[in-house]
C-alpha cells in the first residue's frame, strides 16, 4: 500500500511501526548462513504479510532476491507501478484475462493444471509472444498443481513448447515447520521423483524450488535452486518448534496513544453488553484501536504495555476503541505511548500474543490489521 496521501496528513495515533533496520539485518543473518548459490524468492503477497508490499519488496531486492512472489494480478501490477522490474512470480490460477496481462508486465505464470498450460500456450501462439512459467506440482498438499505421478506429459509439452519459457518447477510443503517431518519428507521424495524423471529425458529446468520458511530452516536436503520466504525475514518463524536464526527479530510493532482516561466508581461498567464491572475505583484508559482496524473481537482478555507496565484489556473490544485498566501505573496521561505489539523495556507482547487472542496463527495476524492503520516506515537502529 503507498502512503504518499497519508504523509500530507497529521498521522494518525494508532500505527503499524515496520523497523526497516531490522527488516535490513535479518536479510544478512539469512544471508550469512544462506547455502551460496542458493537463490531466494522473496514473499510478499497481502501487503508483504501487512507490513507494506513495495517497501518489503525494494529492500529483498536490495539484498539479493531473485524474485518476488504474490498472489493476484493486482499485488504484481503495484510492484510493476512502483518500478520494479524484477522477476515477479504469480501463485495460484489465472483466467485468460489476467494471464494477457502477464504477457504485458513480464508477469511469470504458475501452470497449475494441463488447461492451464493448454491456455498459455494457445495465448502464446496467438499473440507471438513469449511466456515465462512455472509448473507447480502436487505432491500432497491437495491444493494447487499438477499431480507429481502424472505430470510428465505437461512437463515434456512445455519443454518442447518454443513460446513458452518453461524457467520453473515447483511444489509446496503441506507440513515443513513441524517436529514431524515425514510427510515433508514424502513431499520431497515425490518432487525428486518428478525431476529425476525430467533429467533423464534430458530437459533442464533452471529453478526447482519447495521449500517456504519453516523448508528453508529445517530442510536443507530441499533447498535445490531457490526457497521461497515471506515470513521468515519478516523476524517471524513459522512455527515454535522450527529451528531459530539467532539474532532475528521482529519488524512489526504496533503502537497507540491514550486517546482518554477516566476514574470510575465500584459497580459501574465499561464497554458495549457491560463485559466488565469495576469491583473497586479504577482508572480505565481509552486506545483509539478496535476490530474495524484488524485488533481481535476479544472481551476482557490481552493487555498493552503503557509505560513499561502491563495494562489489561477490560470490557470488549468495540470497532474503534478499546480499554485498559491503567489502575495501577504511576504517572499515566492522555497522549501516553501504548504499545500493544512490540517491546517496551522488559515487556513484551509477540505478534504470536495477538494471534492467541485471535485463537489462530502468527501469518493470520499480521494480515488482519487493516489497510485503515497507517504504517510508518522506521530506519532506527
Ligand atoms: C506464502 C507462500 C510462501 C511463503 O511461506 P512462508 O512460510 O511465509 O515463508 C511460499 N510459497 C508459496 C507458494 C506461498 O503461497
Amino acid at each position: 500500500m503507498l502512503m504518499d496521501h497519508l504523509s500530507q496528513l497529521p498521522g494518525r495515533s494508532t500505527r503499524v511501526i515496520v523497523n526497516l533496520a531490522q527488516l535490513r539485518r535479518n536479510f544478512d543473518l539469512f544471508l550469512k548462513e544462506k547455502p551460496a548459490g542458493l537463490k531466494f524468492l522473496s514473499v510478499v503477497k497481502d501487503n508483504g504479510y501487512g507490513h507494506g508490499m513495495v517497501q518489503i519488496a525494494m529492500e529483498a531486492l536490495k539484498k539479493g532476491a531473485s524474485y518476488l512472489g504474490v498472489v493476484t494480478v493486482d499485488e504484481a501490477l503495484e510492484l510493476r507501478e512502483a518500478g520494479i522490474t524484477a522477476p515477479i512470480l504469480l501463485f495460484g490460477e489465472r483466467t485468460a484475462e489476467e494471464m494477457g496481462i502477464c504477457f504485458e508486465k513480464n508477469l511469470t505464470c504458475s501452470i497449475n493444471s494441463k488447461e492451464a498450460f493448454t491456455l498459455a500456450k494457445k495465448l502464446s501462439s496467438q499473440r507471438n509472444q513469449k511466456l515465462t512459467i512455472h509448473l507447480k506440482i502436487n505432491t500432497g498438499m491437495n491444493r494447487y498443481g499438477l499431480d507429481w505421478s502424472e505430470c510428465l506429459e505437461v512437463v515434456n509439452a512445455a519443454a518442447c513448447c518454443d513460446t513458452l519459457f518453461l524457467e520453473g518447477i515447483y511444489s509446496h510443503f503441506a507440513m515443513s515447520d513441524e517436529l514431524d517431518k515425514s510427510f515433508a519428507q514424502l513431499q520431497i521424495e515425490r518432487f525428486q521423483s518428478v525431476l529425476n524423471q525430467i533429467t533423464n529425458q534430458g530437459i533442464h529446468i533452471p529453478l526447482r524450488h519447495i521449500c517456504n520458511s519453516g523448508g528453508y530452516l529445517d530442510l536443507p536436503q530441499a533447498h535445490f535452486d531457490m526457497v521461497r520466504i515471506g515470513i521468515l525475514p519478516l523476524g517471524v518463524y513459522p512455527s515454535s518448534v522450527c529451528r531459530r536464526v539467532p539474532g532475528l527479530a521482529p519488524v512489526m510493532e504496533l503502537h497507540s496513544r491514550i486517546a482518554a482516561l477516566r476514574e470510575i466508581q465500584p459497580g459501574e461498567f465499561v464497554g458495549y453488553g457491560l463485559r466488565y464491572q469495576a469491583q473497586t475505583p479504577r482508572k480505565i484508559a481509552v486506545l483509539p484501536i478496535g476490530y474495524g482496524d484488524g485488533f481481535p473481537r476479544v472481551r476482557n482478555e490481552g493487555s498493552a504495555i503503557v509505560r513499561s507496565h502491563r495494562a489489561p484489556v477490560v470490557g470488549g473490544i468495540a470497532m474503534d476503541a478499546m480499554m485498559v485498566d491503567v489502575t495501577d501505573i504511576p504517572g499515566i496521561s492522555v497522549g501516553d505511548e501504548v504499545v500493544l505489539v512490540g517491546k517496551s523495556n522488559g515487556e513484551e507482547i509477540s505478534i504470536h500474543d495477538l494471534a492467541a487472542l485471535r485463537k489462530s496463527v502468527s501469518y493470520d495476524a499480521m494480515t488482519s490489521i487493516r489497510s485503515r492503520i497507517p504504517r510508518v516506515y522506521s530506519s532506527e537502529t
